[in-house]
Order: structure tokens, then C-alpha cells, then sequence
């Protein structure tokens, strides 16, 4: 058999060799010694290999990827000449310890020394020694590093799972896909494959052991299939396909410049998700009309500290300069859960997702969140800023979080420091606890965002990282559709807009669904947002929206609901693979749900149990 089936998280095909980026195995064991001299000669030979090796990736990284990027490995670099580390392995192999067990003991001393530190910068030093005598023990044990500087062909990755961190140094000029073992739709290195368009396939399980390094396979984004050793014929159905997605693509470019407005007219914002400003313009290239969501948190990441208000503010101005008089929302530092941030140095958590996450971190730590909002705020003068808390479980956080910018805002404006007169401010409904009281929050905010991605996860219970339970991940079963109506309908009861920043708004199956129930704002993937507004320029909201009472009660397969409209899906797609937008389509699936659910609808076609 030569294909492997995961999730396709990121649209395209691609056919290229693979890049295995697998943690090699540097477990050591302590052995006697006779000749010290030559241990140390051993050393000596593995730090400058490592330095040599540093300086390279630095080099690359710079190029590629710029200064704050290459910060890190400047960072190692210090470390790897500081001479207290190396006197330290010297001393243990005068004890008679083996070179590689002493670095390894050596550099534990000093990473608890650093960890137990008041002052944090020391005590994020101690990431980099960890990784430093992860570098040079590497060369000891003669094994290689997984290295995505390195990288200087076209290849697809496969890893076991891509951190966040790693998939922003990826380069698109030669990352042309990836493979993971573990991940789901909504984890972050799948939201970000879709960020930089480059196709992904995860939760294929055992593709590390299934794939060899340099072996050609296709990845397919759509379907989720990864196919190995293609034989000619499989290449040339492929080379079809790819060359079909191509010409669909260019069928679309029209609607980049339309309004986004449904068959009658009704208007919506079609807005972009985004991680870093270089993101924007790829908004505005697909005819994006807002930023409905900026992971800011991407800006703390692959760096070696924080980043300063100055450099925040830049950031922030530039994005709201190049989008100018189109809203833009910012979310407020969102780390945690799969997002880790190593100088932050948070404490290992059993439940990292149910955990000191985002705004929790935030309030808990006035000064990490002034820097933030002080440089939100100074930036806010050069567009249309809209502030996002992220995860907010109750009332009161939010009213800290809220009362916390205006504070900072009057102290701004007592220094003399400009800053907009009116900036809606909002909030994330992601956690349940806040969807069921969305009411309470829209009397007390300007908008609500439905962050689908955890509110999925936390109303199932269901990491959105596990593969195993990617099943659950359900954003047309029923508890899902009535949150969101509950958190739509009390938004709309109190004059507040409401937006959806999840992946589900990008979903067009979802999209009639949340066109009917009165849905303002659907943000998403930039490359998703043209072929949305083909989609919607289809659908009239007025005949979608007398259907949505027969979708809430779902009497009948309640189990199965969301499997049903994928069957519909593929079943519609399958006889109408001509169609460029599917549509129609999508609308039908609507309609053929809702007339099921009357009974009036015959679901036999379809093969599934009812
Ligand atoms: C969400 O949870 O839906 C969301 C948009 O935030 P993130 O994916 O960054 O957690
Ligand atoms: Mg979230």
C-alpha cells in the first residue's frame, strides 16, 4: 500500500522529496575514562563544530528571515563562549567521567542554577544553555540536528508535529508542504500552513516510521492523502489535478475586487486572520476587507526575549497603516496551550490548554500586558484598531482586562502621547462558560469574535492537538450551532457586531449556516477569503434563514449531523466536479439537511445510517 490518509489542513498538491525532521536519540550512558587528554581534545572539536554550525544558521536566518529571528542564535552563540560551561565538563572528566556524561551533568547544574534565578533574563538563559549542550552533545554522539535553516532545495517536511515557532522559520521558497504524525485542523501549525499557503497534511499517525528521508511522495491538502513512491500513473493524476486547482484559482480572481454581498445584496466583512505584519499584504492581495483577527503572540516567538514596546509599536503601526481605513482587530498576547513561549519560562502544566494561559498570563502580569496595550495604544492613531481579549472565561476578567487599557489609555494621554478618542473593544468567545452568558458580555462590549477553534475543543472536551480525537471536532453538530446562535442573537439583542476569527468561518459548509443566522464578520485564511465571496454572491441569507429553526433541534441524527453534510458535500461534489465555486452546492447542503430533518427528504442516496 502506498498511500497514508490524514487530515488535510492546508489546500494544494504537491509532489517533491521529503525532509525527516526527527529529533535524534541523545540519550547517554556514564562510562570510566583513561584518557582525560583525549576527552578534552573531543570537547574542544565538538564546541567548535557546534560554533561553526551556529554561525551558519545565524547567517541563514538573518537572510532569510531577519534580525529579531536571528536574535536566538546570537544568543547561543554567547553562550557557546562562555568558558564557565566547558571548565565546569573539564573538571568532571578530571573525576574520570565520560565527555558526553559530563556536558550533560555539567549543563543540568548550570540550567537549575539559571531556572532558580530571581532575575528572569537570567533565568531564560537557561533554554539556551539547554540547547547549546543539546548542539554540541549532538556532535559528540556524531548525529545530525534537525535543521530548518538548512534546508536549500524544494522538499516536504515531515515531523512527528511543527511548533509554532518551527513553522514560522520555515521558507516557503523550499518548504513545499508537511507531513505530521500528531496535529488537527485547528492546531496552530495547521492555521499557519494555511497563513503561508503551503499545503499540510497532519495526523497522518507513524508517518516518521512509514516515510524515508528523500523519498518522493505526493501530499495532497485537500483529501488528506499522502501518496508514497508514486507510481507514473498516480504522477500524471496528480500533475492533472494540481494544474485543474490552478485554473480555479484563476476563475476567481474577479471576485477580489467585488463587494462581499450575498445574491440580494446583504453585506457582510470578509476579513483575514494574521500572525505577523509581513501577513497583511497578502490580505489586501485577495481583496480582504478587514483584519479580523492578529495573533499577536507570534510576535513574542523565535526570539530570544521579549519584545519591546518599541518594537511592538512598529509592528502594529505598520499594520495599521497598510490597512488604513478597514478595521483591524488585534488580539492581545494569546500564549500558551500549544503556543509556548521558552523565556517565559511557564511552569510544566498536566492540562497546558485547560491551564495559565492568555489572559489569565496576562493579568496576572501588569507589566508583560502594559507593554503590550501601551504600544497598541500609541499605534492606534494610524488606522481603524479594534483591541481583542483573548480567552475570557467571566465578566470580571474582562472588565480587568478592559478597565486595564483605559488605564493605560489615560496615562498615555497624560504624557502627552496621542492616541485615537474611540476604540472598540472586544472580546474572544471561545471557553463556553462565555457563550452561555454572551448577553452579559455584549452589554459591556463593542463585538464578540467566536473563537470556533477552542470553543470546539472545550465544548466537547477534545484537544484540538490530538489526532485521536479530531472526530470531535464538530462545528455543525448541534451544541455547536445553538452556541452559536446564542452567542449571535445575544450580540445582535444589544447593538454589539459579532464576528467569527475560528477556522469555522472560513468552512463553506458553515457559511450558509452562519450567513442565515445573521453572522457580521467571517474571518479567515487570506487565501480562502476569494473563493468565500464567490460563494456567497450565490446564497441568499433570506431563504437560507427560514431553515435554521429545523437545523437547531436536529431530532434526527443528532450523532451524525456533521458526517451527513460532509456526505452531502462529497456526494453533491462528486457529480459536480465541473463546479468552480460549489455554491450552489453548499446551499443545497443547507437545504437538503434542513428538508431531512422534515422528514421530507430522501437520505437513502447518501449511505449512511440514519
Ligand atoms: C480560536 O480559538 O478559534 C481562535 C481563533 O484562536 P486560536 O486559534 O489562536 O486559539
Ligand atoms: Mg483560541
Amino acid at each position: 500500500m502506498n498511500k497514508l490518509q490524514g487530515i488535510g489542513v492546508s489546500e494544494g498538491i504537491v509532489i517533491a522529496k521529503t525532509y525527516l525532521l526527527v529529533e535524534p536519540d541523545l540519550t547517554v550512558q556514564k562510562q570510566a575514562i583513561e584518557d582525560g587528554e583525549a576527552e578534552k581534545a573531543r570537547l574542544q572539536q565538538a564546541i567548535a563544530q557546534a560554533k561553526e554550525e551556529l554561525q551558519h544558521i545565524h547567517t541563514e536566518t538573518l537572510a532569510k528571515l531577519g534580525e529579531q529571528e536571528a536574535a536566538i542564535f546570537s544568543a547561543h552563540l554567547l553562550v557557546l563562549q562562555d568558558p564557565a560551561l566547558e571548565m565546569e565538563i573539564h573538571q568532571k572528566i578530571a573525576a574520570g567521567m565520560n565527555v558526553e556524561y559530563a556536558l550533560v551533568e555539567a549543563s543540568d547544574m548550570f540550567v537549575q542554577l539559571f531556572e532558580s534565578m530571581d532575575d528572569a533574563y537570567m533565568q531564560e538563559r537557561a533554554a539556551d544553555i539547554r540547547d547549546v549542550s543539546r548542539r554540541i552533545l549532538a556532535k559528540l554522539l556524531q548525529v545530525e540536528l534537525p535543521n530548518l535553516a538548512a534546508i536549500n532545495e524544494e522538499v516536504i517536511i515531515v515531523a512527528d508535529d511543527l511548533t509554532p515557532s518551527m513553522t514560522v522559520q520555515l521558507n516557503k521558497q523550499y518548504v513545499r508542504g508537511f507531513v505530521t504524525n500528531i496535529g488537527g485542523r485547528t492546531s496552530h501549525s495547521a492555521i499557519l500552513a494555511r497563513t503561508l499557503e503551503i499545503p499540510a497534511v497532519v495526523g497522518v499517525t507513524g508517518a516518521t516510521n512509514a516515510i524515508a528521508s528523500k523519498q518522493t511522495i505526493i501530499l495532497d491538502g485537500n483529501s488528506g492523502e499522502v501518496i508514497l513512491n508514486p507510481t507514473e500513473e498516480q504522477m500524471a493524476q496528480y500533475e492533472q489535478l494540481q494544474q485543474q486547482l490552478i485554473e480555479q484559482q484563476q476563475a476567481l480572481v474577479k471576485y477580489k475586487q467585488l463587494p462581499s454581498v450575498d445574491q440580494d445584496g446583504y453585506a457582510v466583512e470578509l476579513a483575514g486572520n494574521i500572525g505577523k505584519p509581513e501577513d497583511v499584504q497578502k490580505v489586501l492581495d485577495n481583496g480582504g476587507d478587514g483584519i479580523g483577527l492578529f495573533r499577536t503572540e507570534f510576535l513574542y516567538m523565535d526570539r530570544a526575549d521579549y519584545p519591546t514596546e518599541e518594537e511592538q509599536f512598529e509592528a502594529y503601526k505598520a499594520v495599521l497603516q497598510q490597512m488604513g481605513d478597514k478595521p483591524t482587530v488585534v488580539r492581545t498576547l494569546d500564549i500558551g496551550g500549544d503556543k509556548e513561549l521558552p523565556y517565559l519560562q511557564l511552569p510544566h502544566e498536566l492540562n497546558p490548554f485547560l491551564g495559565y494561559r492568555a489572559i489569565r498570563i496576562c493579568l496576572d502580569n501588569p507589566n508583560l500586558f502594559d507593554v503590550q496595550l501601551r504600544a497598541l495604544l500609541r499605534a492606534s492613531v494610524y488606522g481603524n484598531l479594534k483591541v481583542m481579549f483573548p480567552m475570557i472565561a467571566t465578566i470580571e476578567e474582562f472588565r480587568e482586562a478592559k478597565q486595564r487599557l483605559l488605564d493605560v489609555k489615560a496615562q498615555l494621554i497624560a504624557e502627552g502621547i496621542a492616541v485615537a478618542d474611540y476604540i472598540e473593544i472586544g472580546l474572544m468567545i471561545e471557553v463556553p462558560s462565555a457563550a452561555v452568558i454572551a448577553d452579559l458580555f455584549a452589554k459591556e462590549a463593542d463585538f464578540l469574535s467566536i473563537g470556533t477553534n477552542d470553543l470546539i475543543q472545550y465544548t466537547f472536551a477534545a484537544d484540538r492537538m490530538n489526532e485521536k480525537v479530531a472526530y470531535l471536532y464538530q462545528p455543525y453538530h448541534p451544541a455547536i450551532l445553538r452556541l452559536v446562535k446564542t452567542i449571535i442573537d445575544a450580540a445582535h439583542a444589544n447593538d454589539c457586531w459579532v464576528g467569527m476569527c475560528g477556522e469555522m468561518a472560513g468552512d463553506p459548509i458553515a457559511i450558509p449556516i452562519l450567513l442565515a443566522m445573521g453572522l457580521d464578520e467571517f474571518s479567515m485564511s487570506a487565501t480562502s477569503i476569494v473563493s468565500r465571496r464567490a460563494q456567497l454572491a450565490q446564497l441568499s441569507k433570506q431563504q437560507l434563514q427560514a431553515h435554521i429553526p429545523t437545523l437547531l433541534p436536529l431530532q434526527r441524527l443528532q450523532k451524525s449531523s456533521s458526517t451527513y453534510v460532509k456526505h452531502c458535500y462529497n456526494s453533491a461534489s462528486n457529480k459536480l466536479d465541473e463546479m468552480l465555486t460549489c455554491s450552489v452546492f453548499f446551499c443545497m447542503s443547507t437545504f437538503r439537511l434542513a428538508e431531512m430533518l422534515n422528514g421530507t427528504y430522501d437520505t437513502s442516496c447518501f449511505d449512511i445510517a440514519s
